[in-house]
């Protein structure tokens, strides 16, 4: 297929992952590769001279960062050493009186306006007649350039910058690469949509892209260099594509679309009340996931019973310190007091494409990969930090039903350790005369590693209760990045070797005689329902927008049919058999 294609209207458009439902139309708002998002302020003339002042004490600031760094290289083998000498004699003569520099101090002067938008306004022109020149050596400058602007415009903000805050209301968010920091930064009642070249299906920036309903096309490759500021976009996140500057036709058919859909939305919504209940009388427990409280609004309108799933990471993000005990308490303890049922909080699953920065320092990317130190695994490497969040848990715990999740478990002894680190957070609490939830609150394991769910039965003694994460299982059963779009179309929670991992564990649930839940993406996807009924799965946990949608689908479910059916599927070994099975189980209902 066509990644690319102009109209004979001259409009052009881009194909990639729709990996949030939805049309959405509005101009664009271009973030450059590694542009911090920063509003341009109007400063008054008698300021102009402090300004300068204030550019003046972030490049010397800049200066001493680059002689530490300096000082860092002498410690490093030899190549590394070479490699960094070379990139901070670069930096250090761009602080030096640089074009960058003065032409900086010019429009601070002349068009009076902030130092971090006269820094960011330079490296746009410089990084853009470098790019013009076609030329190899000057191209790898630009990300020199970009890193020194970078590194002062830190400097002048000292605090961590909020993304997208200067975005225009009605905007679509176009992009090179979305982390989930980003995407939760991306206020749906500003932000129409969002696309960017890079990105899977199943990530965490296109979970978000859902959670917060916000159109969003992944994957897209080779759209960013096409689009400029205020180019009018269209994006349908139920197909994949993006186009630029639509033509009259393009448009109608969207507005027509948009229709349709918002009909569907109020058609579903009026699913709210009914109970999500087979055809045959038994009632299933659906749930939401969230991570952000922001959500709260949406998992109430969505008639969830509960949040199966609180990503408790996404307080960790987008700040460079860790919350503090009584912050996460107050935010969890909003979660439990606005849901309708119990609430699983799950602890930091940092790591892998979800960094938090006050959480990694000191440490390199390769430390956290998503092989590296990952949930739990970094969270027992900081026991103080899961000692806070376990504090918190328990204290939120007092207004209402609450369970604790462990993610990205793999053994039984974490189980373990994360137990007794729970114990001494509520001995801590009891000390300092804290009321304590009784009973203290079940404590299950995700299962999402391959190996966990092949010792599932060791896990199932430890463990409270699982919930199933076939995000991850699928990732790292088949070795296929999740968030990576050239290998998007291979992710398959339907091979074989995925479905029986998590029929194995989650019949080692039943034998050991505690809950199982699924919270993966294959939980909110009406395609795969009636196959989970059929394994036993009566408690789905999904982003709340699915909600409605799978309730109507397990209001047409015959169990005894559905049984049956994933039992032939479960025979099979080839996941295009299966596809074509389940097909055919969700057309007879
Ligand atoms: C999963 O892996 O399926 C899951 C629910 O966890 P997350 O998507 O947050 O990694
Ligand atoms: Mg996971």
């Amino acid at each position: 297929m066509a990644r690319k294609k102009r109209s004979s209207s001259g409009e052009l458009s881009f194909s990639g992952l729709g990996v949030s439902p939805g049309i959405a139309i509005g101009p664009a708002y271009v973030r450059e590769h590694g542009a911090i998002d920063i509003p341009e302020l109007t400063i008054p003339a008698s300021k102009v001279k402090a300004e300068c002042t204030r550019l003046d004490a972030a490049v010397e600031r800049a200066q001493r960062q680059m002689a530490r760094l300096r000082a860092k290289a002498k410690t490093m083998p030899e190549t590394a050493a070479d490699e960094l000498g070379f990139l901070v004699d670069a930096y250090e003569q761009m602080l030096m009186d640089s074009r960058l520099i003065r032409g900086a101090k010019q429009r601070i002067t002349n068009q009076r306006i902030n130092a971090e938008a006269a820094v960011q306004a330079e490296i746009t022109e410089i990084t853009n007649a470098f790019a013009a020149m076609d030329d190899a050596y000057i191209a790898a400058r630009i990300d020199d350039i970009r890193g020194v602007g970078r590194r002062l415009i830190l400097n002048l903000t000292q605090t961590p910058v909020k993304p997208f805050a200067s975005v225009p209301k009605g905007s679509i968010v176009i992009a090179d690469e979305l982390t989930p920091a980003d995407t939760a930064q991306l206020n749906p009642e500003r932000i129409m949509g969002a696309a960017a070249d890079l990105g899977g299906g199943e990530g965490h920036t296109a979970i978000m892209a859902r959670a917060l309903g916000l159109p969003t096309v992944l994957g897209a490759q080779d759209m960013l260099r096409h689009v400029h500021h205020g180019d009018m976009i269209m994006i349908d996140g139920t197909v994949g594509r993006v186009v630029i500057n639509p033509g009259k036709a393009t448009l109608d058919a969207a507005t027509r679309q948009q229709k349709t859909y918002r009909r569907q939305a109020e058609r579903l919504y009026r699913m709210r009340d009914l109970p999500a209940i087979t055809r045959d009388g038994v009632e299933i427990t659906l749930q939401a996931n969230v991570e952000l409280p922001i959500e709260m609004t949406m998992v109430k309108t969505s008639g969830a019973a509960g949040v199966g799933l609180l990503r408790s990471e996404f307080m960790f993000m987008s700040r460079d310190d860790v919350p503090s005990e009584d912050e996460q308490y107050e935010s969890f303890r909003d979660v439990v007091l606005a849901a309708e049922g119990p609430v699983t909080i799950r602890t930091l699953d940092v790591g892998g494409e979800k960094p938090a920065e006050s959480l990694l320092k000191g440490m390199d990317e390769k430390a956290t990969s998503a092989l590296g130190l990952r949930g739990i695994r970094l969270s027992l490497l900081q026991p103080d930090v899961l000692e806070t969040q376990f504090r918190a848990i328990l204290r939120a715990a007092n207004h209402g039903p609450v369970r604790i999740l462990l993610p990205m478990v793999s053994t039984v002894s974490e189980v373990r350790q994360a137990k007794a680190i729970l114990k001494k957070a509520a001995a801590k609490l009891k000390r300092r005369k804290v009321a304590l939830p009784d009973p203290i609150p079940p404590i299950g394991c995700m299962i999402e590693v391959p190996g966990a769910a092949l010792a599932a039965d060791a896990l199932a003694q430890v463990s409270d209760f699982f919930a199933i994460g076939s995000n991850d299982l699928t990732m790292y059963t088949l070795a296929i990045d999740r968030g990576n779009e050239y290998v998007a179309n291979l992710f398959d929670p339907l091979h074989p070797a995925v479905l029986r991992l998590i029929q194995f564990s989650a019949e080692a649930a039943r034998r050991m005689d505690i809950p199982v839940s699924i919270c993966g993406e294959m939980a909110g996807d009406p395609r795969y329902t009636a196959l989970l009924m059929g394994l036993g799965f009566r408690e789905l946990s999904m982003t709340a927008l699915s909600i409605h949608r799978v309730k109507q689908r397990i209001r047409d479910i015959d169990l005894i049919a559905a049984n049956r059916r994933a039992g032939q599927i479960m025979d099979q070994v080839d996941s295009g058999r299966i596809a074509t099975l389940l097909d055919d189980m969700n057309s007879l209902a």
